[in-house]
């Protein structure tokens, strides 16, 4: 499966934890992780969905963005009718930018995103298997042992 199969795959399947006004412009820029969390990510969506469907809050809440940041997976949920006309969709969602209280389902929201997040920790982004935080330069992966060594080589490759 190609990245834009698998963005493509989350935009229909879950249709409804995505605001449905996202230009085809958003979604290129909406999820960018690597094929080694698309599972987990897959999972978030579904556990999201089950929330929401309890609750019935199906098409309150939307996920924003979901990227890699710092070698972390990080996945940005907001609650649906929120707009700030002064920002694009490009930008990344501050966490300052609150809802207007919090709900029982913004908890159980958190939740699942600590549960999923934590469990990327330990998960290469490049191919799903076991894998750890690496620095290197500056910069962050979580990434096994196989992909942290193809990473370097790329590296030295690159300054030679
Ligand atoms: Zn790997």
């Amino acid at each position: 499966m190609t990245h834009d199969e698998f963005v493509a795959y989350i935009r229909e399947r879950y249709a409804t934890l995505f605001d449905p006004t996202n230009s085809d412009e958003v979604w290129r820029y909406l999820i960018t992780i690597g094929p080694g969390w698309w599972p987990l990510f897959t999972d978030f969506c579904e556990q999201m969905e089950g929330v929401l469907r309890h609750h019935d809050k199906t098409g309150r809440w939307y996920i924003r963005q979901v990227k890699e940041k710092f070698g972390e997976l990080r996945i940005y949920v907001r609650p649906a009718p929120y707009e700030r006309p002064d920002v694009d969709g490009f930008m990344e969602w501050v966490d300052d930018i609150d809802p207007p209280e919090p709900t029982h389902v913004e908890e159980m929201l958190g939740i699942i995103k600590q549960q999923v997040t934590g469990r990327a920790a330990h998960v290469c982004e490049d191919c799903g298997e076991p894998g750890e935080l690496r620095v290197l330069d500056g910069w962050y992966s979580t990434c096994c042992d196989r992909h942290f060594e193809e990473w370097k080589a790329r590296k030295a490759s690159r300054k030679s």
